[in-house]
């Protein structure tokens, strides 16, 4: 996938949006929704969506929606450090394949890091278990502002 290319309407973000494939949510309004990461880099690792775009990338969101997108970000950020307590806080996200990005629909990664712990790697490796990332959901949802 090229970093200019069209919108996939049926990319898996897309789907979780319209509630066609299920997601271990943590925060969500009219602007973005938060879920889990399937494949958790780290404990913590939380995906934030915006809702209402056909932005496959940072590059494609409209300008006048990235302000309150990014208030959610910081928002969903938060949250996640106060309810994981990490040593730092990862906010990242890629722009096309070559630059490690693998659903194309702009999405913001929080990543909690430790200082004793590595990272697993990006979109690989096991799908984590339902039950615990509902559960650090749980407790993300918990310290939402
Ligand atoms: P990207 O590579 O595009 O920056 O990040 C995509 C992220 O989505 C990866 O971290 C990957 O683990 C995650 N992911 C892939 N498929 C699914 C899925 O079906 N559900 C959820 N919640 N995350 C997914």
């Amino acid at each position: 996938m090229t970093l200019h290319a069209d919108y996939d309407p049926d990319n898996i973000f897309a789907k979780i949006l319209r509630g066609d494939m299920p997601s271990v949510k943590v925060y969500e309004d009219e602007i973005a929704l938060a879920f889990m990461d399937v494949f958790p880099q780290s404990e913590g690792h939380t995906l934030v969506v915006p809702k209402h775009v056909q932005a496959r990338n940072f590059l494609d969101m409209p300008t006048l929606k990235l302000g309150a997108y990014m208030e959610r970000v910081q928002t969903v950020a938060r949250a996640v450090e106060k309810a994981m307590t990490p040593d730092g806080v990862v906010v990242t996200q890629f722009n096309g394949a070559p630059a490690g990005q693998t659903v194309f629909h702009l999405h913001f990664h929080i990543i909690p890091r430790w200082k004793d712990k590595g990272l697993a790697g990006h979109a690989a490796g096991q799908m984590a278990d339902m039950g615990e990332l509902q559960a650090i959901a749980d407790k993300i949802r918990a310290k939402l502002g």
